[in-house]
């Protein structure tokens, strides 16, 4: 359900409230002019009360049945916070799952070149126990004159790839003109680094009953991410991973500086669950393993890695993308450091 407002105050039930108690919190809520977003939590629901801050103070909010406590929400992001949501948020897709001790192992090619080249990864990825298919079909290209995409055609390859495969399909979406023929397609909806402030586009996803990636722009904050995060719960859909990529720094032996520690931080911060993207932050393949292993060691719920049968000849991220026939060795490394880390391949 679509949020109306800013979410001021959160009604911490009583571990034992019962769901007529909620109902009835969320009636005199509504009574008093005030809007409810209910979570359900293993050990207690809260609701978040949207409305103008004067007028809840006004509100014996505490004194209703079953409230144990009723606390300000400080952070400027509400709903993808902890406070509001204490237990970890599970991604479920087609049977696959990210968060919570599932760790998603998301490969594939950069870009949907043709069709052999897409299918021969699917199945290589599959056989290595990736739980799903990343491929662009339209593609972000820094420079108006490189290859921008197959587009539909792309996402026709990818769809049988599925068929094929069974592996969920990761794509990214560009522009609100697409959103028809991307979200049809895409078991999980990517907003890649470039597009992570167009709200118009993060509100069109908003709509959508499909879960989102959502990458970190190159020069955004954690906060400017999870405003943007934001702005997808807000609409409810409230499916959303965050994806830390790499940020813009002075270094240039890496393409992009891996900002590790935000995986931690956002942790800390969001109930959603954040996956590291190895590939296009180191923008070399040697780097990528290596940063990998950082990101399953730091916490991510996930990773999301660029694989090609013949990276020389790929038309987009040669020299970032991993071979396919290396790709079982790399797998069978993250499994291990997951498993050390408790969490298993989902
Ligand atoms: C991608 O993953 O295909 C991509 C273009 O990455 P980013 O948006 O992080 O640059
Ligand atoms: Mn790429």
């Amino acid at each position: 359900m679509a949020v109306t407002g800013s979410p001021e105050l959160m009604i911490v039930m009583a571990a034992h409230a019962t769901a007529d108690q909620v109902d009835e919190v969320v009636a005199r809520l509504a009574e008093a002019g005030a809007d409810a977003h209910v979570t359900p939590g293993k050990d207690a629901t809260v609701i978040g009360v949207i409305g103008d801050r004067e007028l809840l103070a006004t509100l014996p909010l505490e004194g209703y049945p079953g409230v144990e406590q009723v606390l300000p929400i400080l952070k400027p992001y509400k709903l993808v916070s902890r406070e509001i949501r204490r237990d970890p948020t599970v991604l479920e897709v087609r049977e696959r799952r990210i968060g919570d001790g599932y760790f998603g192992l998301i490969a594939g090619p950069c870009t949907v070149e043709y069709r052999e080249q897409t299918l021969g990864t699917a199945w290589a990825v599959k056989a290595a126990g990736a739980t799903m298919l990343r491929g662009g079909a339209f593609k972000p290209r820094t420079s108006p004159y490189a290859f921008q995409g197959l587009g539909e055609e792309g996402l026709e390859i990818l769809a049988q790839a599925r068929e094929e495969t069974g592996l969920p399909l990761v794509t990214e979406l560009m522009d609100p003109r697409h959103v028809e023929a991307v979200v049809g397609t895409a078991d999980v909806i990517q907003i890649g680094a470039r597009n992570m402030q167009n709200f118009l586009l993060l509100s069109e996803v908003g709509k959508a009953d499909k879960p989102v990636l959502l990458k970190r722009g190159p020069a955004a904050s954690i906060e400017d991410l999870l405003m943007a995060a934001e702005y997808i719960v807000k609409e409810g859909n409230a499916r959303v991973m965050l994806c830390e990529r790499g940020i813009r720094t002075f270094e240039r032996a890496t393409r992009f500086t891996l900002d590790i520690g935000a995986v931690p931080v956002l942790k800390q911060e969001t109930h959603l669950p954040v996956i590291v993207d190895p590939s296009h932050a180191a923008g070399r393949r040697d780097l990528v393993l290596p940063l990998a292993r950082a990101a399953v060691a730091a916490g991510a719920d996930g990773i999301i890695v660029e694989v090609h049968p013949a990276p020389e000849e790929a038309r987009c991220d040669g020299p970032q993308q991993i071979p396919a026939a290396e790709f079982a060795e790399f797998a069978g490394e993250i499994r291990e450091l997951a498993a050390l880390m408790g969490k298993v391949i989902g």
